[in-house]
């Protein structure tokens, strides 16, 4: 499948909010070989259908009608992104588009040491890896698997394989992981790494979440100051979801705050899934369907419904979710059910 070649770029598409599109979360596969309590709490999940994933070529194809639209950065996400096979034949494709300014990936880390150079390679220019825990017997109560050590064998070669500005990011749960976020800051100088804390959010399979459990922006600057003393916000002008800080000795960290300060006002991030389609909010329950034209050829049709779908985008998931607090509404976001249902409910499915 191609395009017709020198296309115009269609004028800036903006939301409902004014907020234009900008960033785009591919989820290349809803496997994964970890089982995150938070994010995939069961062994087995209705998969998505291996005839509905899209191929390099498919994905390549969304990837160019979006940068039409105003996408320039591109994340590759999952389930775990690095299970699917020769993903650096898709970097090197997403990375012939010109309006495409920077390509990230979020990873769990377990196969990064045999990949990380393949991927520099290729073209990739950031790597996050998500590590909520330095302690081995906790990376294995939290997801289920004795692969800690490969995890900081990945982080320890990124940077030499050439990557520079390495990122961790770390899920901070209150009870679970909450006594070592000063160890997290540590190991992250140690590795030359910004690290990033997210308060755990209630999107798709955390069952088990709880508001109680949610280790605050405010709990988290808090603790920090005992051991760092002063800390200093970064004036920053990006729609990031990273609020940035800095200590005292120059070392910089990030802090998510999407649960207790959410970000929605600035959002410019969209996600696809493995199987084609689009979700407009992290916490959105129906997505559009891409694969459909995509598979008829009907390349118009995706542009048509891409362009509604983002000029009458309303979402702002996260503030929503908060508001029910006040009339302590906010219980489970979706019933089991449901959740067996719609594989693509479930965070591992819509890229995180
Ligand atoms: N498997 C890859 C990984 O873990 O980096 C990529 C996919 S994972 C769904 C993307 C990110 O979502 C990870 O950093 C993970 O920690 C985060 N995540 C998953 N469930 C979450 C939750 N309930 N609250 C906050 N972050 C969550
Ligand atoms: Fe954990 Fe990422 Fe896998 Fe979810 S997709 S279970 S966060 S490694
Ligand atoms: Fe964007 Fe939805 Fe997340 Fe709000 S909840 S920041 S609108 S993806």
């Amino acid at each position: 499948m191609s395009l017709a070649s020198g296309q115009p770029m269609t004028s800036e598409l903006l939301d409902t909010f004014d907020r234009p599109l900008r960033s785009l979360r591919l989820s290349v596969t809803d496997r994964c070989n970890l089982r995150c309590q938070y994010c995939m709490p069961e062994e087995e999940y209705a998969w998505l259908p291996r005839d509905t994933l899209l191929t390099f070529e498919e994905i390549n194809v969304l990837v160019s009608i979006f940068a039409e639209f105003g996408v320039d950065r591109i994340r590759l996400t999952g389930g775990e992104p690095l299970l699917r096979r020769d993903l650096p034949t898709l970097i090197r494709m997403i990375g012939q588009h010109a309006r495409i300014q920077d390509i990230a990936l979020t990873t769990n880390g377990i196969l990064l040491n045999e990949q990380a150079q393949a991927l520099f390679d290729a073209g990739l220019h950031r790597v996050t890896v998500s590590l909520d825990t330095l302690k081995p017997d906790r990376f294995k109560t939290l997801t289920r698997r004795e692969t800690f050590d490969r995890v900081l064998e990945g982080i320890a070669i990124v940077e030499k394989v050439g990557f520079t500005g390495l990122k961790i990011d770390t899920v901070a749960i209150k009870g679970f992981n909450d006594d070592e976020l000063v160890a997290l800051i540590e190991y992250g100088k140690s590795v030359n790494a910004e690290v990033r804390f997210i308060e755990y959010m209630d999107v798709g399979g955390a069952n088990d979440w709880s508001l109680t459990k949610v280790l605050s922006r405010a709990e988290i600057l808090l603790q920090l100051r005992q051991t760092y003393g002063p800390i200093e916000p970064l004036i920053e002008n990006s729609s990031a979801p990273a609020q940035r800080f800095l200590l005292s000795d120059g070392t910089t960290f990030g802090i998510i705050p999407s649960t207790t300060t959410p970000f929605c006002a600035t959002c410019d991030r969209s996600r696809l899934t493995a199987d084609g389609f689009w979700y407009l909010c992290l916490y959105a329950k129906q997505g559009i369907d891409l694969r459909e034209p995509l598979r008829l050829k009907d390349l118009e049709e995706v542009r048509s419904r891409i362009r509604s779908g983002w000029g009458s985008r309303t979402d702002r998931g996260a503030e929503d979710r908060k508001n029910l607090e006040q009339s302590s509404m906010r219980g489970r976001f979706i019933e089991i059910e449901k959740l067996r249902q719609d594989p693509r409910l479930e965070m591992h499915a819509r890229g995180g």
